[in-house]
């Protein structure tokens, strides 16, 4: 297991965002999992669930009808205006679903050599495919030879979509891109790209693919970060959070895309199990309960406005940006050390991603006071850096 960051907390167990230590000691959870935990930890009405399903069918095989999972379905059709949903495990399964229906759509079409375009900064998982189709060497060194077929563009830039196509339109099938980029340092589109995108790949036949694994259900303060710009992709993917911690991915597909799969062509064993999918509609239920995508929302505002005055002339600070409860706070220097540093010294759990952008992806169910405890934290661990 040591593939994994160490750490020498031991953590027991959680409520909100809080996390027990097995001293017994408390932190403040501003990480949730890396995004997991949209409902806070040990939420009682997804345990209950959980507890309830387990003790009733934990598994049964997919070949049979099962109904949550097409209650699940039915309730990520009717929130995302997605005809169909595929079932899996994690996000880069669910990417590969969505890589699978690229590959679908370009035999239809009758393209041999298909290019799926992807962007710089993206990172759509670490199965060979989705390590692929992601950009940072640090996931894909030493696991040559790559998947074929991607074709990787500067995020945020329409022109080179636009050269991408004329250079390359006979191949090109499909467009895979997250709305914000996660793991890439927290990047957001300039305004007006997704909504470009989409005209672009409804003008040439092009999957749009959303990758929407990291900034779904509420993170960025709508349900789903297309809807900022009221962008309807071809395809969305879904994991994270989407069970409150139980593994699930979804591939979601409309259109001519919702018809590729056919019965058999793609599966996995344990996609689709009644323990997941109820799981999954419980954290739905309770999301739309406590409208806890408004509360991301201003949540997420104020934390970013907060982080943003305090920070304000740093100059450590390189940018403080975010959507909802997603937020980067660019540094200038690596910071690797200051997830440990927020770990011992303010009992913070925060990532740092892209080597010097600290991210923070709290529950949704953050308080006020949760959030100002992060600011101050956040701050002084800045601070707390020798300004040199
Ligand atoms: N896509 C995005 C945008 C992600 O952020 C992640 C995980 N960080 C993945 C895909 C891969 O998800 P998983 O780890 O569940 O395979």
């Amino acid at each position: 297991m040591d593939t994994y960051a160490p750490s020498d907390v031991e953590f027991v167990a959680g409520r909100g965002a809080t996390l027990w230590d097995a001293q017994g000691r408390a932190y403040l959870d501003a990480i949730a999992g890396v995004g997991v935990s949209l409902l806070g930890h040990a939420h009682p009405a997804l345990v209950a669930a959980i507890a309830d399903q387990a003790g009733r069918l934990l598994h049964v095989s997919n070949l049979c009808h099962s109904p949550w999972a097409q209650q699940l379905a039915e309730r990520l059709t009717a929130l995302s205006g997605l005809r169909r949903a595929f079932f899996c495990n994690s996000g880069a399964e669910a990417n590969e679903a969505a890589l699978k229906l690229a590959r679908l759509h370009a035999q239809r079409r009758g393209v041999a050599q298909p290019l799926v375009l992807v962007m710089d900064g993206g990172f759509h998982g670490r199965t060979l495919a989705t390590l692929s189709a992601s950009a940072s060497p640090a996931v894909r060194a030493g696991f040559g030879p790559h998947v074929e077929g991607f074709l990787r563009l500067p995020f945020g830039d329409l022109a080179a979509v636009a050269a991408a196509q004329a250079a390359h339109g006979d191949r090109i099938v499909a467009l895979l891109v997250e709305p914000v980029q996660g793991e890439g340092g927290v990047h957001l589109a300039p305004p007006g790209y997704l909504r470009g995108l989409r005209t672009l790949c409804s003008q040439h036949g092009w999957l749009l693919m959303l990758d929407e694994v990291q900034t779904g259900l509420g993170r960025t303060g709508r349900w789903f970060a297309g809807q900022h710009e009221d962008v309807q992709p071809d395809v969305m993917t879904l994991a994270k959070g989407l069970a409150g911690g139980v593994p699930i991915g979804a591939c979601l597909a409309d259109g001519a895309a919702a018809e590729l799969f056919t019965p058999g062509s793609h599966g996995s064993t344990f996609g689709g199990n009644p323990l997941a999918c109820r799981a999954a509609c419980t954290v739905l239920d309770v999301m739309a309960r406590e409208d806890l995508v408004a509360r991301a929302a201003q949540r997420g505002q104020a934390l970013l406005a907060g982080l943003q005055a305090a920070l304000a002339g740093d100059p450590r600070v390189r940018a403080v940006r975010g959507l909802g409860l997603m937020i980067g706070i660019e540094l200038d220097r690596p910071a690797r050390e200051l997830a440990l540093r927020a770990l011992q010294r303010h009992r913070l759990l925060i990532n740092v991603t892209h080597g010097t952008v600290i991210r923070l992806l709290p529950p949704l169910v953050l308080t006020v006071a949760e959030a100002q405890a992060i600011v101050s934290a956040v701050v002084d661990l800045v601070k707390g850096m020798d300004a040199g």
